[in-house]
C-alpha cells in the first residue's frame, strides 16, 4: 500500500537492536490520504532515514509498498524492503539535475543559474546526439553527420569553427555509435532489433531501439528525456572520453534514473549502457585503459534507492529555496570546470560555498531584488509543474473541458519525412476547442501523455483535421498543452546576467541609486504629431532608459519604426524586440515600409511571419556565412524568448528596443535589455499585464515599475488613429486621466456611413456608434448559450447593413463562450488577449456573466481597456444589465454605453 501525506512532524534518527542486529530508525507523523486520515506515525529504517534527514514538517511524503505497523490504538506505517520513500513527489526533478547533483550540489544551483552557454563542446554534444538519434531511424552516417552539422552552422560559426574540423570531429565520434549499432543489431534477437521505426507501437518493452524517448514519473518526481532505449534498456549518449571499466558515477545516475522511470512503467530495466563516443576517437598506440566506447553496468535496487534519496535532497533544497553550498558533496574543486563561475556566485551573493568568494556582495537593494526574483520564479516553477501534474491527475474529458487538450482524435496516416521526421495527421471533433494553436509545440500522445506514449510534437494544422510532426511516430489520440520550463529557466539566467554579471552603471538607474539621464537634442523626426516626436527624441537621447506609453491606435509601431531608424543613422547596433512574434514581426514590416532593409530577423521557420521570411537569418549553412549574416546586421529583430538563446546571449548591442514590454515580466525584459548598453521599453501597463500562472511580483512589468518611478523618462503617445471619439471617450477618462484624443477630425468623426452602411437599415439599439444589449441569458458554466445566440443575431444585423465579415471581431472571455459563438457565426470570435494589438471596424463584446461578475477574469479592468479599445466605428456590448451594474467599474462603462 502507498501512504501519502502532510509530514506533521519529523522525530530524530536513532538506532535501535533488531534481530537483525543494530539499525536505524526515523519516525515521521504524517496525515495520511493526502491529509484526510488522522495523524499516523510512519517509521523510515535503515538508508531512508537519510531523506528523514531532510523532511521537514509541511513537506509531502510519499511511502510505496508501506507495511502496516499498529502499536496498540496507535496507528502506523513502516518502509517494506520493496519501499521508496519519496519527498514532494509532486515537485519534478529533471534527470540531468539529479546527474549535477552527484557531481556537486553547487553545480546543480550554478546551472541553473547561468544556463547553458555557447561553447564547442555543448555545441559538438548537441551534434552528435542528432546524428545518434538519426542513425537510430536509419539515416546514413555521412549523410546525418553533413546534415547535422549543417543545422549548427550558425552556432559553429560564431564560435569560430570550420565546418571540415567540425566533420571530421563528429565523424569520428559517430564511429563509435555506429560500430556499437551494428554490433547491437547482429546480436541473436536481431530480427527484431533492427524493427523499423514505423512499426513501433509504443511500449518500451518491445525489444527494439528508440531515440528521445520522453518520461515522466507521477510517483517519483521525476521527468527526463533519455538518449536513447535499446529494448527497454536505457542507453546515454556521452561525448567525453571514459578509459576506465566502470561508467563515471554520475552517468551511471543518468541512466538509472531512466531505468527507475521505466520501471514504474512496467518494463524491467536492470541494465544500463555508457557510450563515451570520444573514446573511439583516441588514439590506440598512445591511449590507455579501457577504450571500448559502450560500458553497461546493472541497475539494482540499491542504486535505485539512491537516485530517490539524491532525488528527495533536491525536492527538499527546492522547498525552501536553500542554496547548496558544495560542502554537501565529496567533489574536488580544483578539478571543477565551473570553479570560477562558483566562486564569483558565492562572492556576488555572498553565499557560503566550498569554492570560497570573489569579488565584492551585491549591494543590499539588489540582494533583495535577486532574492524576490529567484523566489518567485521559483514559485512558477511550481506552477508550472502543477501544470504537468494535470497530464496524469485530470481524466481526459476534464483536460478537454479546461482547454489544455484535444481528446478522442481519430488516428488517419503518418508520413516519414526527409531527415527521419514524421508527419502525423488525425481528425478531430469539429466541435472541440482548446489553446492550443498552430505553431506550437505540444505533447502528442496514444490517449496517456503520462504511462502511455507520448512525443513532443509541432501543431502544423489546427481543423477539422490535426497534423503534427514529431521524431518518433505515435498512434495520435490526444494532444495535450505542454507545460514547457523553458521560459522559467531562461528567467533565472536572465537575472543572474542582469545582477550577476551587469554592468554596475546600468543597474544604479536600475535600483534607483541615480536617476536616467539625457543628452538636450531636440530634432525633428515626425512632423506630424508632436508626441510622437518627443518620444523618438526621448529614446534617441537616453544615455540610460527611456519609455515610450503608447495607447491603443496611438501610432506605436511607426514610432518605434522611427527610433530604430533614427538610431541606426547614428551608427547604432539594435535590438528589436517584443514579447511575441506578431509585434516583432509588425515592427519590422513598419520598419520596411519606412525604407529601411539593413534588418536581420532572428526566429524559427513557424515562428516568422510568411512576408519576413525573406530576412529571416537561416541558421543552417556555412559557419562563416551564417555568423557573418547576424554579426553583420544593424538591426536584429527577435522575440524575448529568443534573446535568451544561446546565439543571442552572445551578441552585443547598443540600444535594445522592446515592444509590447508592460506585457513581460521583469526578468523576461531583462533577458533582451542585457544585450545592449541603453534600452528603450514600449508598452502601455493600461492593458493586459505579464502572463505568469504565480501570483508574485512577476504580475509586474519592469515597464510599469520604471514609468511609475520615473515618470519623466518616458513619454506617451496621447493622439490615437483608430477609434471614433464616442468610442475612445470610456478608456480615455478611465485608463489615462482623459489624456487620449483622437489624432483628426476625421478619426474622432468617422462612423460606419464611412463603409457605405446605411444605419437605418439597422435595429434601432444597434444604431449608436456605442450599443448595449442584454439578451436576458443565463450563465452556464463558462458559456451563455441565449448571449451567443444573440451575438450572432447582433452580428447578422451589421452584415444585413453592409458591413463586411472580415471588418467584425467578436470577444468573449472564456473560450467556452468563444466556442459557442463559433458555433453561429463565422466572422472571428476570440478572447481579449488574442486580440490585444489588433482592431476591426466593429467589435461586439459578449460578458457571458450573469447575476454577478465572481470570476477572476473581470477582475482586471485593463482586460476591458483591452476589448473596448478594438472597435474602430461600432462597438456593441452585450451582457447581463444587472452583472454588470454590480461592479462600479462595470456600472460606469454601462452608464457610459447606454448614454
Ligand atoms: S567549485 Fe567546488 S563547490 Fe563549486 S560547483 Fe565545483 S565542486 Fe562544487
Amino acid at each position: 500500500m502507498n501512504v501519502r501525506g502532510p509530514i506533521l512532524s519529523v522525530g530524530e534518527v536513532r538506532s535501535v537492536d533488531t534481530k537483525y542486529g543494530e539499525r536505524d530508525l526515523a519516525e515521521l507523523t504524517v496525515r495520511p490520504d493526502d491529509g484526510a486520515a488522522d495523524a499516523a506515525t510512519v517509521t523510515l529504517w535503515g538508508k531512508w532515514t537519510h531523506t528523514a534527514e531532510h523532511a521537514e514538517p509541511g513537506m509531502e511524503l510519499l511511502v510505496t509498498d508501506a507495511e502496516r505497523d499498529d502499536h496498540g490504538d496507535r496507528e502506523g506505517y513502516t518502509t517494506s524492503k520493496e519501499s521508496y520513500v519519496v519527498l514532494e513527489p509532486d515537485f519534478l526533478v529533471d534527470v540531468t539535475d539529479v546527474r549535477s547533483w552527484v557531481q556537486c550540489p553547487r553545480m546543480y544551483y550554478l546551472n541553473k543559474l547561468s544556463g547553458v552557454p555557447l561553447n564547442y563542446p555543448v555545441v559538438k554534444g548537441t551534434i552528435v546526439h542528432e546524428v545518434f538519434g538519426d542513425l537510430l531511424r536509419g539515416v546514413d552516417l555521412e549523410e546525418s553527420i553533413e546534415d547535422q552539422v549543417a543545422d549548427a552552422g550558425l552556432e559553429l560559426g560564431l564560435l569560430g569553427r570550420e565546418r571540415e574540423e567540425v566533420v571530421d570531429e563528429v565523424r569520428r565520434n559517430a564511429a563509435a555509435i555506429e560500430g556499437w549499432l551494428n554490433q547491437g543489431t547482429l546480436t541473436p534477437e536481431g530480427d527484431e532489433a533492427g524493427t523499423a521505426p514505423s512499426e513501433w507501437d509504443g511500449t518500451p518493452a518491445e525489444t527494439d531501439w528508440r531515440s528521445e524517448y520522453t518520461l515522466i514519473s507521477p510517483t517519483f518526481g521525476v521527468k527526463g528525456r533519455a538518449d536513447a532505449l535499446r529494448r527497454g534498456m536505457p542507453v546515454e549518449l556521452k561525448t567525453g572520453k571514459n578509459t576506465n571499466r566502470d561508467p563515471r558515477f554520475q552517468d551511471k545516475i543518468q541512466a538509472a534514473c531512466y531505468a527507475l522511470l521505466l520501471r514504474e512503467r512496467g518494463v524491467p530495466a536492470d541494465t544500463g549502457t555508457l557510450l563515451y563516443t570520444k573514446n573511439t576517437a583516441l588514439d590506440r598506440s598512445e591511449a590507455s585503459g579501457d577504450l571500448s566506447p559502450a560500458k553497461e553496468f546493472s541497475v539494482g535496487k540499491g542504486l535505485l534507492e539512491f537516485v530517490v534519496r539524491t532525488r528527495n535532497e533536491i525536492a527538499a533544497t527546492e522547498f525552501d529555496v536553500s542554496v547548496p553550498t558544495g560542502f554537501e558533496a565529496d567533489a574536488k574543486c580544483e578539478y571543477c570546470f565551473e570553479q570560477d563561475t562558483c566562486m564569483v556566485v558565492s562572492g556576488r551573493l555572498d553565499q557560503e560555498s566550498k569554492a570560497g568568494q570573489i569579488g565584492t556582495p551585491l549591494p543590499e537593494e539588489e540582494r533583495d531584488y535577486f532574492d524576490r526574483s529567484y523566489r518567485a520564479i521559483e514559485e512558477e516553477r511550481r506552477e508550472t509543474h502543477a501544470e504537468y501534474r494535470k497530464l496524469w491527475e485530470q481524466t481526459a474529458e476534464e483536460r478537454a473541458a479546461d482547454d489544455r487538450a484535444l481528446v478522442d482524435l481519430d488516428p488517419l496516416d503518418r508520413e516519414e519525412l526527409p531527415g527521419g521526421r514524421w508527419r502525423l495527421r488525425a481528425r478531430k471533433d469539429p466541435e472541440a476547442v482548446s489553446k492550443l494553436r498552430e505553431g506550437d509545440v505540444a505533447l502528442a500522445s496514444d490517449g496517456d501523455p503520462a504511462a502511455g506514449h507520448s512525443e513532443l510534437c509541432r501543431i502544423e494544422e489546427l481543423g477539422e483535421e490535426v497534423a503534427v510532426t514529431t521524431d518518433e511516430p505515435v498512434d495520435l489520440r490526444r494532444l495535450d498543452v505542454y507545460p514547457s520550463e523553458i521560459s522559467v529557466d531562461r528567467m533565472l539566467t536572465a537575472l543572474h546576467d542582469a545582477l550577476l554579471k551587469g554592468d554596475s552603471d546600468r543597474k544604479d538607474v536600475l535600483f534607483g541609486r541615480r536617476e536616467p539621464e539625457f543628452a538636450d537634442g531636440d530634432d525633428t523626426f515626425i512632423d506630424n504629431n508632436e508626441s510622437q516626436n518627443r518620444a523618438v527624441n526621448r529614446a534617441v537621447n537616453a544615455e540610460d532608459f527611456a519609455l515610450v506609453h503608447g495607447p491603443p491606435g496611438t501610432g506605436k509601431t511607426y514610432t518605434i519604426a522611427r527610433i530604430v531608424r533614427a538610431l541606426v543613422e547614428r551608427g547604432d547596433r539594435v535590438l528589436l524586440s517584443a514579447f511575441t512574434n506578431r509585434a516583432v514581426d509588425n515592427a519590422l514590416e513598419a520598419l520596411r515600409e519606412q525604407g529601411f532593409e539593413g534588418a536581420v530577423r532572428y526566429g524559427t521557420e513557424t515562428g516568422v511571419r510568411g512576408d519576413m521570411q525573406d530576412v529571416r537569418l537561416v541558421r543552417r549553412g556555412e559557419p562563416n556565412d551564417r555568423a557573418a549574416e547576424l554579426n553583420g546586421a544593424s538591426v536584429v529583430a527577435a522575440t524575448t524568448a529568443a534573446c535568451g538563446s544561446r546565439a543571442m546571449r552572445e551578441q552585443g548591442f547598443d540600444v535594445a528596443l522592446v515592444d509590447e514590454a508592460s506585457q513581460l515580466t521583469e526578468p523576461g525584459t531583462l533577458a533582451a535589455v542585457n544585450l545592449a548598453d541603453g534600452f528603450v521599453l514600449v508598452g502601455d501597463h493600461e492593458q493586459l499585464p505579464p502572463v505568469v500562472r504565480a501570483e508574485n511580483d512577476l504580475q509586474r512589468s519592469l515597464f510599469q515599475r520604471l514609468i511609475e518611478d520615473h515618470p519623466d523618462a518616458g513619454v506617451m503617445l496621447d493622439r490615437q488613429y483608430r477609434m471614433s471619439q464616442r468610442i475612445q471617450a470610456f478608456s480615455s477618462s478611465e485608463f489615462y486621466d482623459g489624456a487620449l484624443r483622437p489624432a483628426t477630425p476625421e478619426v474622432a468623426g468617422q462612423t460606419l456611413a464611412d463603409l457605405g452602411v446605411d444605419a437605418d437599415v439597422l435595429p434601432p439599439e444597434l444604431r449608436a456608434n456605442v450599443a448595449f444589449v442584454d439578451p436576458d441569458g443565463r450563465r452556464e458554466g463558462n458559456a451563455n448559450p441565449a448571449e451567443a445566440e444573440r451575438v450572432a443575431a447582433v452580428v447578422e444585423s451589421y452584415v444585413d447593413a453592409g458591413v463586411p465579415r472580415g471588418e467584425i471581431g467578436v470577444i468573449a472571455p472564456f473560450r467556452a463562450q468563444v466556442a459557442e459563438i463559433g458555433r453561429r457565426t463565422d466572422v472571428t470570435v476570440d478572447t481579449v488577449d488574442r486580440f490585444q494589438g489588433s482592431s476591426e471596424e466593429v467589435i461586439v463584446v459578449s460578458f457571458v456573466a450573469t447575476d454577478s461578475l465572481d470570476s477572476p477574469i473581470f477582475e482586471d479592468p485593463r482586460r476591458m481597456n483591452v476589448a473596448l479599445t478594438r472597435a474602430r466605428k461600432a462597438l456593441c456590448l452585450v451582457g447581463d444589465a444587472d452583472a454588470l451594474a454590480s461592479d462600479p467599474f462595470y456600472r460606469r462603462m454601462l452608464d457610459w454605453a447606454r448614454r
